[in-house]
């Protein structure tokens, strides 16, 4: 569903709420927490107008539960944790279930969920088979039928009580209105009336339409497909109700004595075959891997689906035995509900350090209480800038909501106001580096704050792990912890020094790991032959990776590839002029100028000599079908799109390299010959003027046709 970060907004309603609580004081805590649930229950079910995820929600929840197990002397039988969330509204008639509508209780993950079914088979006796089908989001409804007609219908409600929605369930196509013929043998008692229980929800389809249409008139859109779902039972004109493509599916009976059927899956089929709508994903398993296997295969359905799920619900199959194990206050004991892993949970924001990029970019880093989130655990999330904390207003001893969605990287939605601890202050970026105590500035346009200085150990460390890492230099085993201690030792400085490195010395190398006797760990010789061996086979990634591999401001993986191509070697890099730098496809003034800039620095031109100097290679490696060399000596430049070939510039490059010739990005006395293509600019006219012979694509055509360049008059 859709993030939410919990805003300002909501800050009004708890100006009552104490908000100097203090996080030691459980019972202001546990109070807190019910007023944040109750508000928040009163905005999903009377509102359909939730501020925050139900993975939030949930969070929230679940926090309470463990405080109020932890604090039996706190119980109160009002709390949200004791009842089945819901509400009757006043604008439609009140109408009370035949038995009461429960809600399900959660397992968070598969070793909940396996915990529940080990203590229910022990409860039972024995493995008895469980029913497992997938938990719809929508909204609970009850279908009363009469002598088999339709009579009434209504909303969960608070579970006791539901509101009247009869007139609205009727526009629903798939609730039938009167039952199946064949659908007769199983009822116990046709006299009496039968209630049966299932979902309406809103077909992904339906939902974003509806809010498209919102959108266009201007209107507040739906949160998710649930509470859509509800809004659009609950509305006062069942014609409303009809336009909103609502579809629903039936998986309960009030009383299971009402049918004389032997369990949850054999009602299924029998609801099936009374003519309802009857969700087809369904397997009874007589084994808890056979649960887990379903699970794990909705869970990977999921998105395919055209409807929402957010899990799955076990159920114990056999009535007899769901009949002996009963309920709780709000949940049967026989049924649980696996929840999919919550994108959403909330932790404790301990502290917000601040971390220093290799280009001196100072990040601030919120620490958390480690927390599972989409299935794995997150400790820290980036908080991107000052502005950032400023706008989430998180400060540190917070409740924070974090987020994680599959691979994204972790990041924090927000606070929760009413768990504030008292005295919290607002977070501040610090005025010097906490790596090398330099003033920070922020330059102009920028929402970040940097680190100038050029002797920052900060920056020089994210320098050296980016070098090493897999996209440059690809160093493998070279890692950002040996890094850290290589840099501690001083046998680190700057990325020449890796080709200095002696095996022997770094197998020496301590790590922070201690043996059982106290000492470090070392990294031992055959882990540092091997690294060695590595940083050797290092000299030969190719020019594009070095050029990466810099951490030159704005260069990334595909500006390193294009200078390489345009600039073959570091000699023509140092050459080109800011102006031949921004002519690359790709690269602009700025980035132009960074690289420009960089490259004049005397620390940095003293380091790519030294790198020279080990042999690492600073040429773009030709293509490695090498035919003759008859173009060695003679310098290309290419310019213009060349239509007849259709080949792109690095293309063309990389032909005449394969013919020994030297292809530039810029023009120079040093040119032999300029290539020019259609609509070729301020390079031919530079040709022009210098009197670099200016040849067309058919010349070029020719020259890789016969591997010969046109003579030239002198
Ligand atoms: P629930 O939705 O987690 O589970 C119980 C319900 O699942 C049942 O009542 C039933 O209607 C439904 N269900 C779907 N498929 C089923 C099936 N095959 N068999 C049996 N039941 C099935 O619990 P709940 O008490 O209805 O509501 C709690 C939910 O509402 C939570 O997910 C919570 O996050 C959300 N919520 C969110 C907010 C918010 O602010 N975001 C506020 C309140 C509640």
């Amino acid at each position: 569903m859709a993030s939410m970060e919990m805003g300002e907004g909501q800050l009004g309603l708890f100006d009552e709420v104490q908000m100097a609580q203090t996080a030691s004081d459980p019972k202001a805590v546990i109070e807190s927490l019910r007023r944040e649930i109750e508000h928040h229950s009163y905005l999903y079910y009377a509102q359909d107008n939730p501020s925050i995820s139900d993975a939030a929600f949930d969070s929230l929840m679940r926090q309470l539960r463990e405080l109020e197990a932890r604090h039996p002397e706190y119980y109160d039988p009002s709390s949200p944790t004791q009842r089945v969330g819901g509400y009757v509204g006043e604008q439609f008639a009140p109408i009370k279930h035949a038995a009461r509508m429960y809600s399900l209780d959660d397992a968070m993950d598969l070793e909940e969920l396996d915990a529940w079914m080990q203590r229910t088979f022990e409860a039972v006796g024995g493995v008895v088979p469980l029913c497992c089908e997938l938990k719809i989001d929508g909204s609970g409804i009850a279908l009363t039928y009469n002598q088999g007609r339709l009579d009434h219908a209504a909303t969960r409600g608070d579970g006791t009580t539901g509101e009247d929605v009869t007139a609205n369930i009727r526009t629903i196509m798939d609730v039938p209105l009167r039952l199946r013929d064949d659908a007769e043998d199983a009822i116990a008692d046709p006299a009496q009336p039968i209630e049966l229980r299932g979902e309406v929800y809103m077909p992904k389809a339906s939902f974003e339409k509806l809010n498209a249409q919102a959108e266009e008139n201007g209107k507040a859109v739906f949160a998710n497909p649930r509470n859509a779902a509800a809004g659009s039972l609950r509305q006062k004109d069942a014609g409303v109700t009809a336009r909103r493509g609502l579809s629903s599916f039936i998986y309960a009976a009030a009383s299971n004595a009402s049918l004389q059927l032997e369990g949850q899956y054999q009602l299924l089929e029998w609801l099936r075959r009374a003519g309802f709508h009857v969700n087809p994903d369904v397997r009874l398993c007589s084994s808890a891997e056979e649960v887990r296997a379903f699970c794990e295969e909705a869970l990977e359905k999921r998105d395919s689906l055209p409807y929402e799920i957010d899990g799955v619900v076990v159920k114990v199959n056999d009535f007899a035995i769901q009949d002996r194990m009963g309920f709780t206050a709000r949940a049967p004991r026989w049924a649980i509900a696996y929840k999919f892993p919550p994108e959403e949970r909330t932790t404790l924001l301990r502290d917000i350090t601040v971390q220093v990029g290799r280009t001196g970019v100072l990040t601030p880093v919120a620490e958390l209480d480690p927390v599972r989130v989409a299935g794995s655990t997150v400790a820290r999330a980036t908080l991107h800038n000052e502005d950032e904390v400023r706008r989430k207003d998180v400060r540190v001893g917070d409740t924070v909501i974090v987020r994680k969605a599959g691979d994204v990287i972790p990041e924090i939605l927000g606070h929760v106001p009413a768990l504030r601890p008292e005295g919290a202050v607002e977070w501040a970026m610090p005025e010097t580096c906490p790596s090398c105590g330099s003033p920070v500035v922020r330059e102009a346009g920028e929402a970040a704050l940097r680190c100038v200085s050029i002797d920052c150990p900060a920056q020089a460390k994210e320098r050296l792990i980016h070098w090493a890492s897999r996209g440059a230099m690809d160093i493998e085993g070279m890692g950002e912890e040996l890094v850290s201690r290589l840099v501690e030792s001083g046998r680190l400085t700057d990325v020449a020094d890796y080709y200095s490195l002696d095996e022997d010395e770094l197998a020496l190398t301590e790590l922070n790991r201690h043996m059982k006797d106290g000492q470090r760990v070392r990294l031992g010789h055959v882990v540092a032959k091997k690294v060695v061996a590595e940083i050797q086979a290092s000299k030969d990634r190719g020019f594009a990776r070095v050029i990466f591999g810099l951490g030159i401001r704005h260069v990334g993986k595909t500006t390193g590839e294009a200078l390489a191509a345009a600039f073959p070697s570091m000699e023509l890099l140092r050459q080109a002029s800011e102006e031949d730098l921004a002519a690359v496809d790709g690269i602009g003034a700025i980035v132009a100028r960074s690289i420009h800039t960089f490259l004049r620095v005397p620390d940095n031109a003293a380091v790519i000599e030294r790198l020279e100097r080990h042999g690492v290679s600073m040429e773009s490696q030709a293509p490695a079908d090498f035919g003759e060399q008859t173009l060695e000596g003679l310098t290309f430049v290419l310019t213009g799109t060349l239509e007849q070939s259709g080949m792109s510039r690095d293309e063309a490059g990389a032909r005449l390299k394969a013919m020994g010739a030297k292809v530039s990005g810029s023009v120079s006395k040093k040119t032999s010959f300029v290539i020019a293509g259609v609509k070729a600019g301020s390079k031919r006219t530079k040709a022009e003027s210098l009197g670099v012979p200016v040849l067309e694509e058919e010349d070029f055509l020719r020259i890789l046709e016969t591997g010969q360049a046109p003579q030239v008059e002198a």
